[in-house]
């Protein structure tokens, strides 16, 4: 709106005011309209920047889809991937057959919901160029990754990739009768030395024998007076994490399989506190008449570990009949020693609900230790018997009639199952709180052949008495040992190997680095019963009082290495039942005549 000149008549004043009021009363009379057109074009711009912002955020999320499915898509293919170098290592390694491939290409297609094979058409054929893996870890991590993330398995814990593994690896498998038949046809052919090396080496292909976590354990040889004592840290059982733990307790007890050692374990998925056993192949034996089976063990504590089970689920016994069923295994794996474990608790192995022996392939330093003391039977004359220089009390028994051995062996279980000799400690049955008697002599028995074809037998006298000085048992790892060893004195570690539990590699890690310094010796924190040292203590007190805590690492590493087998050597004494003085020989000789055997010049 304009002022009128200053030059204007009053009149026009007035009218050019009214003009002015005029305007601003239409101007007022507009302003709703424009100010409602403003609102609706502001409500319109949010509307697009709405919109805007849901259509980048759509994008982003399909973006985001679409690299999720990339990746799915990748993992898929890598699965794929993996699946054909699997079908291709099954064929290299001979559990399938090439008119088995497309049958085990499909069944592993199946198990990860394929429906063709994609990439696994590639790999299989090799145009991937790679080669064939010794074993087949490196190709299964793939296969249980992606089998955890379509949910095979509940979760990544390394009980479920366990199982998974085995039944990945059984869908390679030829049938256990197979197995057998090939078995049998490679022994008539090429001789039973080459038909155990070939299923030693299924079982190991098959991931049975888990090759890549055995080679984790720790190893070495301690020169002891008796001979070179192996001692193994067994860092390929894996220790089970709270969350599996806390599964296990939550689980209803299970009647199947009856045990570990059950025939009706071939082909079992397993669960979380049972192993999944689709890869386990085992082989038919007759023994005595009976039947048994032979099998690898998964845990190797030796080469060719095997275990000799009978097929029905059976009690432990050590009677006439186990020095038959020991020979007749000699008879059909005469390149194999076989043993079994004594038949009563605190002497026995760790399962004593099912009769087995184990065999193997490996001379152990009891084997090779001689025989001191020589004797003669009037009864058996084919026989020569002797004392063997060892910390167990070990008669040996050596002769070419196996059934003069088996009597003879007879005998003598007879005569110590009865045998005492307070002065000794030896009482051969206690009475129970019923008035019964319980027995505490049992043996021990290894048997071998010799290269001249000749067959020996090792019977380790045992005794599981318990006594108030020795609650867990007198002829047992005493107390003061059992920072190293407190399980059972089992046939393996009676020939000289000793399994030590995986804890003591982190334990013996720790106080080689107090010796050497780089850990401060702090005997207030040893003194906590939490502290995984703790049981450990009083031995590093007294190598810190020999040895200082100045020593070069290497040099504390082979101290705790040679100290571990000065105390397993004394483990075994604890077992022996006559010991190595005197006194002790003296009992053993006593006992040797007892039941008719007579000092011979050798
Ligand atoms: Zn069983």
């Amino acid at each position: 709106m304009t002022e009128p000149a200053s030059g204007a008549s009053p009149s026009e004043k007035r009218a050019s005011r009214a003009r002015a009021e005029e305007l601003v009363m239409q101007a007022e009379d507009r302003a709703p309209e424009a100010r409602a057109g403003d609102r609706v074009m502001q409500a319109q711009a949010e509307d697009r920047a709405l919109i805007a912002r849901v259509k980048n955020r759509k994008m982003q999320a399909q973006t985001e889809d679409r690299m999720l499915q990339a990746q799915a898509n990748d993992q898929a293919l890598q699965t794929q991937a993996a699946i054909g170098r699997l079908v291709r290592y099954g064929l290299h390694h001979g559990l399938i057959k090439p008119a088995d491939r497309d049958w085990a290409l499909n069944a592993l297609l199946d198990l990860f919901g394929f429906t063709e094979p994609g990439a696994a058409a590639d790999t299989l054929e090799a145009s991937d160029g790679g080669r064939v893996p010794d074993e087949a870890a490196p190709i299964l991590a793939p296969l249980i990754d992606y089998g955890i993330a379509i949910g095979l398995v509940p979760d990544d814990t390394l009980t479920s990739r366990d199982l998974l593994d085995a039944r990945i690896m059984g869908l390679l498998m030829p049938r256990p009768s197979e197995t057998a038949e090939a078995f049998a046809r490679q022994s008539e052919r090429e001789g039973v030395e080459a038909a155990t090396a070939a299923f030693y080496r299924l079982n190991i292909a098959s991931n049975y024998v888990r090759m890549d976590r055995i080679r984790q354990n720790d190893y070495w040889v301690y020169e002891s007076e008796y001979g070179g004592i192996e001692i193994t840290v067994n860092l390929s059982k894996p220790e089970k994490d709270p969350r599996e733990i806390a599964r296990i307790r939550s689980l209803p007890p299970y009647g199947y399989p009856q045990c570990l050692l059950c025939p009706s374990n071939v082909g079992y998925a397993g669960r979380p506190d049972h192993p999944a056993r689709q890869n386990l192949r085992v082989l038919p034996l007759r023994l005595n008449g009976e039947d048994w089976f032979f099998q690898y063990s998964p845990y190797v504590y030796y080469n060719e570990h095997s275990i000799v089970i009978c097929a029905e689920h059976v009690p432990m016994a050590i009677t006439e009949a186990t020095f038959r069923r020991l020979f007749d295994f000699l008879d059909q794996f005469p390149h194999y020693f076989v043993g079994s474990n004594a038949d009563l608790p605190i002497v026995g192995g760790s399962i004593l609900n099912h009769d087995h022996f184990q065999a193997g392939r490996h001379t152990f330093a009891m084997e090779l230790a001689m025989t001191e003391e020589a004797y003669r039977h009037p009864d058996y004359p084919g026989i020569e018997a002797g004392i063997v220089r060892w910390p167990l009390s070990v008669i040996r028994l050596a002769g070419a009639r196996r059934e003069e051995l088996e009597e003879a062996a007879s005998a003598l279980l007879h005569a110590w199952r009865d045998y005492a000799d307070p002065s000794a400690g030896i009482l051969s049955h206690t009475a129970r709180e019923d008035g019964s008697r319980q027995p505490h002599n049992t043996i021990t028995p290894i048997a071998r052949r010799k290269a001249d074809g000749r067959y020996e037998l090792d019977l380790v006298l045992r005794n599981n008495r318990t006594s108030a000085e020795h609650p867990d048992g007198i002829f047992h790892p005493h107390r003061h040992l059992h920072h190293i060893k407190k399980e059972n004195i089992g046939l393996i570690e009676v020939m000289g190997l000793a399994v030590l539990p995986g804890r003591l590699k982190r334990e013996l890690g720790r106080i080689a680095a107090i010796l050497s310094g780089r850990e401060s010796y702090d005997q207030e924190a040893l003194a906590d019963p939490g502290n995984p040292l703790h049981k450990h203590a009083f031995w590093i007190e007294a190598l810190v009082k020999a040895h200082g805590t100045a020593l070069r690492e290497a040099d504390a590493e082979r101290l705790l290495k040679e100290e571990v087998g000065r105390k397993f050597t004394e483990v075994l004494c604890c077992a022996g039942v006559f010991k190595r003085s005197e006194a002790g020989r003296a009992a053993f000789a006593a006992f040797a005549e007892s039941a008719g055997w007579r000092r011979s010049p050798a």
